[in-house]
């Protein structure tokens, strides 16, 4: 089964002979996305969400090429208060969302409310960085949009699909070009935005990878470059669970294993279990990683 998947679970490039100027990326997961939500009851319409989020997160990470972690974060008022998606350097995904139980909307708006999205380079050495930008769009890809009308000087579209089982990306990028774009340059950059936004929801869950490509973009021979590879992992530990238990302060900490005997902390990404008990208390307090600042 991981030999089958292997191939569909991943971030695709080409390379068109007749349209230099331009990058085509796809996104397509299917078994690594049942992987990573396996252990989390979501609801319908927030697996979708938490999905399309998280080929989104695919997509940058790949066009970004750094060593590090890509992660979305939606945080907003409506009945799906977060999601989160990462995708690191090495096609490790994860994503998890926090939801109000009872969800009756079903539009983007609606299951959103109002709030922002987040978009978070964290480079394994170096300066992190941060972009923003408002929930206003009608859809994930949307706001996307949005967020690369701000801050990229390239234009640049994204589309987004999931079914709840499998989801898809696609994304169309123009890259600078040299002396600027000729006649020919310009209506070829036309008739490849034309062509991807006929591309359907439907396509998207299916068959973004290769066949999509060459369906969208046959006149202009597209070239699908080596997969990149996606799966399901989780970088939680240990150390980062006692970490967050640290954060609490001292008073607390000493506050929360007075009252029980054991404290636990549940992955929400993985649903991996910690344990403490009163032996870890002294390492918990005592045993800070470096430059940790929130103990006095
Ligand atoms: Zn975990």
């Amino acid at each position: 089964m991981t030999e089958l998947h292997a191939d569909r679970d991943a971030v695709r490039r080409y390379q068109c002979t007749e349209a230099k100027d331009a990058r085509i990326i796809t996104v397509h997961l299917d078994q690594a996305v049942a992987d990573m939500l396996d252990h989390q009851a979501m609801p319908e319409p927030v697996k979708m969400l938490c999905q399309e989020l998280t080929a989104a997160a695919c997509i940058l990470s790949n066009m970004l090429k750094f060593e590090g972690d890509m992660i979305l974060q939606t945080k907003s008022d409506g009945p799906v208060r977060l999601l989160m998606a990462e995708c690191s350097s090495d096609g490790r995904i994860r994503a998890t969302a926090q939801w109000d139980d009872a969800i009756s909307a079903t539009s983007f708006r609606g299951l959103m409310g109002t709030g922002y999205l987040a978009v978070t380079v964290e480079p394994s050495q170096g300066e992190r960085y941060q972009g923003i930008v408002p929930l206003e769009a009608d859809s994930l890809a949307g706001c996307l949009n949005q967020y690369f009308e701000n801050s990229e000087q390239l234009d640049t579209r994204v589309w987004l699909a999931s079914d709840g089982v499998q989801c898809g990306g696609l994304l169309l990028q123009r890259l600078p070009s040299e002396g600027g774009y000729d006649s020919e340059a310009q209506d070829t950059w036309s008739t490849l935005e034309v062509l991807a936004q006929t591309v359907t929801s439907n396509e998207l869950v299916e068959s973004a990878g290769p066949l999509l490509a060459y369906r969208l973009f046959s006149e202009f021979e597209p070239r699908g470059l080596e997969a990149w590879p996606l799966h399901f992992g989780c970088s939680c530990s240990r150390e980062r669970s006692a970490r967050a238990i640290r954060a609490l302060g001292e008073s607390e900490v000493v506050a929360l294993f007075a009252e029980q005997t054991q404290v636990q902390l549940d992955c929400h990404f993985c649903g991996q279990v910690y344990l403490y008990d009163q032996a870890d208390l002294e390492w918990l307090l005592s045993d800070q990683p470096p430059g940790s600042d929130t103990l006095q």
